[in-house]
């Protein structure tokens, strides 16, 4: 079985309730990239977005 990960935008202290569920980190990382950009204006390229976003991941 494998490891399923959690994004949730309230992890980072947003005020939203978006929530996202993979398989994988790399995975999660490709479903949220566009809410984050479009709804929270970061840039997912930048190190340290990509590190917090990975952070808040459980
Ligand atoms: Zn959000």
């Amino acid at each position: 079985m494998q490891e399923q990960k959690t994004f949730r935008c309230k992890d980072l202290g947003l005020a939203c309730e978006f929530e996202e569920k993979a398989e994988n980190e790399n995975e999660l990382m490709k479903r949220i990239e566009g809410h984050i950009q479009t709804a929270h204006q970061m840039n997912p390229e930048q190190p340290e977005v990509q590190e917090k976003l990975r952070k808040a991941m459980q």
